[in-house]
C-alpha cells in the first residue's frame, strides 16, 4: 500500500502526517506557523526523517490557508499569493517541496477542500455531493463541492472574506480583517474575538454575549451560504467552534434568520444533522491531504 505525506497548512499551525488514512498513522507532528523559512524548514526535516524511518512516501497532498494557487495548469500552483500573513505573500510552497523532499507527486487545495475532502471520504460527507466546509478558528475559511467535486473556479471560493450586515450600534468593534474590515472573518474569527473583547474567545465564559455575537454573524454568513450554494449539508470546523455552546446557538439562529422562507426538512426538523461538526475532528485536514496526495499519484503516474 502506498505511503502518503500530508500537509494541513494553517494560519496558526501546520499538521504534518505520514500514513494511509486517519486510522492508519505513522507519524505526525505539529509545526508552529511562523516565519516561511522556519515554519517549512522543519516540514520538511520532518518529511526527511519520515522518509528514513518510515520508507518511501509515494505522495504528498497539501491543504493550504489561502489565498493559494490551485490551478495545476498554472506556473503558480502551490504558491501562496496575498495573504494576509505577513512574510507568506508569494512563497512557492510546493516547488520548495518537490526540491527538498525529491517527492514527484504533490496534490494542493485549499485547507478547507482538503478537509472537505477528509470528511466526504471518511467523514460527515460520505455520499453527500453537495455541501460546504467551514472552519472558523483564527481565521474563516470555506470550501467544499458540487456535484462531488471541490470547488474551484477563477481562483478558489474565499467564504470568510463575504460581507454581512454589521450593526455598528450593538457591535461598535470596526473589524479585523487586514483587506475588508468588517467582512465576515473581520468580524467573526478567531482573532476578531480577541481584538474586540480584549482577551481569547476560549478565555471567555460559555454565557458571554461574545458567543451569542458570534453565533449571529455565523449565521448570517450561512444563510448567505445556503441561499447561494444550496448545500445538503454544512460541516463547522475550527476552534471557536469546540465551545459547545455554539453549534446550538448557530442552528437556532440561522432558522430564525431563514424565517420558513427554506422549508425543507432537513433544516425544519433535522438541523442537528444538517450542521454540524466535522467527524474527523482535528485530522479532517491532513486525512483530505492523504486523498490529494492519491489523487496527484493517480493523475501523475
Ligand atoms: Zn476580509
Amino acid at each position: 500500500m502506498s505511503l502518503f505525506g500530508g500537509i494541513e497548512a494553517g494560519g496558526t499551525k501546520f499538521i504534518c502526517a505520514v500514513g494511509t488514512d486517519p486510522d492508519n498513522l505513522q507519524s505526525q507532528t505539529r509545526i508552529s506557523t511562523t516565519t516561511p523559512e522556519e515554519t517549512l524548514g522543519q516540514v520538511v526535516d520532518f518529511f526527511r526523517q519520515q522518509q528514513v524511518e518510515a520508507g518511501e512516501i509515494e505522495a504528498i497532498g497539501i491543504g493550504a490557508f489561502g489565498p493559494v494557487n490551485v490551478n495545476p495548469d498554472s506556473p503558480k500552483f502551490g504558491w501562496f499569493l496575498n495573504t494576509p500573513k505577513p512574510g507568506w505573500q508569494q512563497i512557492d510552497f510546493l516547488g520548495l517541496l518537490q526540491r527538498e523532499l525529491g517527492v514527484p507527486h504533490i496534490g494542493f487545495d485549499t485547507d478547507v477542500n482538503a478537509a472537505a475532502l477528509g470528511e466526504y471520504q471518511w467523514g460527515n460527507a460520505q455520499g453527500i455531493a453537495n455541501f460546504i466546509y467551514l472552519t472558523v478558528g483564527t481565521g474563516v475559511g470555506g470550501g467544499g463541492m458540487v456535484d462531488g467535486k471541490l470547488m474551484h473556479g477563477l481562483l478558489h471560493p474565499e467564504m470568510g472574506h463575504i460581507l454581512i450586515p454589521h450593526d455598528v450600534i450593538a457591535d461598535p468593534f470596526v473589524g479585523a480583517c487586514p483587506f475588508h474590515k468588517d467582512c465576515l472573518e473581520g468580524l467573526a474569527s478567531g482573532y476578531a474575538m480577541e481584538k474586540r473583547w480584549g482577551q481569547p474567545g476560549a478565555s471567555l465564559p460559555p454565557d458571554h454575549p461574545a458567543w451569542a455575537l458570534e453565533a449571529h454573524y455565523l449565521a448570517l454568513g450561512l444563510i448567505n451560504f445556503i441561499f447561494t450554494l444550496s448545500p445538503e449539508r454544512i460541516i463547522i470546523g475550527g476552534g471557536v467552534m469546540e465551545q459547545k455552546q455554539m453549534f446550538p446557538m448557530v442552528r437556532s439562529q440561522v432558522q430564525a434568520l431563514l424565517s420558513h422562507y427554506l422549508d425543507v426538512p432537513e433544516i425544519v426538523y433535522d438541523i442537528d444533522n444538517y450542521i454540524l461538526p466535522p467527524k474527523l475532528g482535528a485530522k479532517a485536514g491532513f486525512s483530505g491531504a492523504f486523498v490529494l496526495a492519491a489523487q496527484a499519484l493517480e493523475l501523475q503516474a
